[in-house]
């Protein structure tokens, strides 16, 4: 089913979604299946699984010297979602990213998808690699993910890249696309980057979820302004629980988001990881029962493949 017609059909209330990461190759599924099973009794009306492009991976030589190969460390999100859809019965989203793929490749893991029963994509960009300063488009890639999303509306209408209108052979995906309610790193104002959002709704995407923030303040400001300037699909709000000391710089640095400072000063206090990761917990509850009360069709998780705190809030939320 499609995430629209999930939250039509469960209108007024609000359901538990997550995100998860696939495993580093050569480590087995069933380390996902461990963290996924404890959250199913949430019953996910669907559930996320992030593609990584290439990096650099160095190789030790054993002679002092190191090997630098470019690899996909975490390939698998097709496969992955097509294990799990068949082993939980639920709807999965691969994310499909323009960094690292041609149009054509990206056309056929999305004939993968329609035979694999697959019906909803997130249209993301992906960043510029480590050694990058901008992202740059493969060669023979898209730019940004208002192109992707408008190839995949294309092939919704059964325009393939061959120039060839297969009318009966056409997609019907529903496709999600990434908000920044603290606005993207490289958008030079939040202004401008909700007319890019306003593009790629334009373009055909169907719904929005939001990087992670920590101030709900920023969410209904960004919705709010997000509707103002004609932007009509549901805005999915992503949540992630602090978990480690680190996060109070990592995670501003990295995603450029600020972090409020009841919540700094609660972590600054802690001793341990684990500590912090209570914090983190105690904050995402508090951050998803008031969304919840503000009628959020779903409240959508960044596991980072890890479901014991995810659980938790889980718990005290639904
Ligand atoms: P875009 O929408 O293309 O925007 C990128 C930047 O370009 C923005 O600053 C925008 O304002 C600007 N822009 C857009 N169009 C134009 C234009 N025509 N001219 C000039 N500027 C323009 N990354 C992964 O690698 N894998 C994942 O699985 C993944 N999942 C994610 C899920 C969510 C919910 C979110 C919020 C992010 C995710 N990301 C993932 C991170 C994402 O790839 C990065 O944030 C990336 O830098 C931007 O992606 P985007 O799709 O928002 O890009």
């Amino acid at each position: 089913m499609k995430v629209t017609e999930h939250i039509k059909k469960h209108q007024g209330k609000t359901q538990f979604s997550f995100e998860i990461i696939p495993p580093k190759k050569g480590n087995h599924i069933q380390d996902l299946y461990d963290n996924i099973d404890p959250l199913m009794e949430f019953n996910p009306p669907f559930i996320d699984v992030t593609t990584s492009r290439e990096e650099h991976v160095y190789i030790d030589k054993g002679n002092g010297l190191l090997d630098r190969k470019i690899t996909r460390m975490r390939p698998g999100t097709v496969g992955i979602c097509a294990a799990i859809k068949h082993k939980y019965n639920v709807d999965t989203i691969p994310h499909v990213l323009c960094g690292g793929f041609t149009k054509e490749e990206t056309e056929y893991l999305l004939v993968d998808c329609h035979y694999l029963g697959i019906e909803n994509v997130m249209a993301l960009r992906g960043d510029a690699m480590s050694h990058q300063k901008y992202f740059e488009a493969s060669k023979g890639g898209h730019q940004y993910a208002t192109e992707l999303v408008g190839q995949i509306q294309n092939l919704n209408q059964g325009k393939y890249l061959h120039d060839v209108i297969e009318a009966n052979h056409n997609t019907d995906f529903c496709i999600g696309v990434a908000g920044y309610p603290e606005k993207h790193i490289e958008a030079p104002s939040l202004q401008t980057d909700l007319r890019r959002l306003k593009e790629k709704v334009d373009a055909g995407a169907d719904y929005v979820v939001t990087q992670m923030f920590f101030d709900n303040q920023k969410y209904f400001e960004f919705v709010k302004a997000a509707k103002e300037i004609g932007i009509d699909v549901p805005i999915l709000p992503g949540i992630k629980p602090l978990a480690i000391q680190r996060h109070l710089q990592l995670l501003p640095q990295v995603f450029k988001i600020d972090l409020p400072e009841p919540l700094i000063t609660e972590v600054e206090k802690c001793k341990t990881n684990a500590a912090v990761r209570q914090v983190g917990v105690e904050w995402a509850i508090q951050q998803s029962k008031e969304l919840m009360q503000a009628g959020v069709p779903v409240l959508h998780y960044y596991s980072m493949g890890k479901s014991s705190n995810i659980k938790a809030i889980a718990k005290a939320v639904f």
